[in-house]
């Protein structure tokens, strides 16, 4: 039994790789045993599409809002693998998610005893859904960019942290900061490395996921990088990363 159930993939950057993060390590995870269940929390629905799914009737946002069930609303994508789809609707649910900021970790929790992990693709901001996000998980993924900015926003999603963990979730913990789209052949790549490292120690984990166009070219065909490109760098990259999860959330 997992002592980290929900896992949040948050950073209120975009385009970092939180959705190919949540997509991938989802499927390997599910691949590697555990039960598994994305849920995609970004009015983009960029997850809910990148897993071959199209806009459900029932989605996070019918459950937010209170109009649906949270298990109605679930689809089954591979073995070991659930989504709870998104909706573009989800951008009008602000108000309720200002008011109620548990109001994620109240809909999840009739779901927690199917899954061994839950996770939680966040949208780029800093806004209601994310800390809606922040209070429904125990483990935090920070996947940052390989670039010379990388560590620029990270501070203040610390403080954010913090603050939840003071007032609305204790239990909430960093499970790691994920070095993305790393490119092996620049210098500027291994130096942010070297000063992310430097800066947040065991706190990032030791996969770094490489810069791979197969990773980008897998969503538009509906498939986890496992399915459409299995040798590829990215997916070697992600498996890894699943077997790293796998190992912090047991020691968490
Ligand atoms: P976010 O969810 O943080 O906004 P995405 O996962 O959607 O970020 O990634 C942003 C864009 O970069 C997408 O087009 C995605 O396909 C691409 N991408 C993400 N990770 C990689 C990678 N490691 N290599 C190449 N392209 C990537
Ligand atoms: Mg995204």
């Amino acid at each position: 039994m997992s002592k980290v159930k929900r896992i949040g993939i948050v950073n209120q950057k975009g385009g970092v790789g939180k959705t190919t993060t949540a997509v991938n390590l989802s499927a390997y995870l599910a691949k590697a045993g555990q039960k598994v269940l994305l849920v995609d929390l970004d009015p983009q629905v960029n997850a809910t599409s990148g897993v071959g799914q199209a806009v459900q009737e029932e989605n996070i946002y019918t459950v937010l809002v209170g109009s649906g069930e949270a298990q109605s609303a679930v689809v089954n994508i591979a073995k070991g693998l659930d989504l709870l789809p998104s909706s573009p609707d989800l951008v009008g649910a602000s108000a309720e998610l200002i008011e109620n900021p548990t109001r994620l970790a109240e809909v999840l929790r009739p779901l927690e005893p199917a899954y061994d992990l839950i996770l939680l693709d966040a949208p780029p901001s800093l806004g209601p859904i994310t800390l809606n996000v922040l209070s429904a998980s125990e483990g935090l993924i920070v996947p940052v960019q390989a670039e010379y900015y990388a560590l620029e926003g990270i501070a203040g999603l610390m403080e954010t942290i913090d603050q939840v963990r003071a007032s609305l979730n204790p239990a909430l913990r960093l499970l790691g900061v994920l070095i993305t789209m790393y490119d092996p052949r620049t210098l500027l790549s291994q130096q942010v490395e070297s000063n992310i490292r430097l800066n947040l120690g065991d706190k990032v984990f030791w996969t770094v996921i490489p810069r791979n166009v197969r990773l980008a070219e897998a969503p538009s065909h509906g498939q986890d990088i496992g399915q459409y490109a299995p040798t590829s760098s990215g997916a070697h990259a992600y498996r890894r990363l699943a077997e790293e999860v796998m190992r912090r959330v047991q020691e968490a």
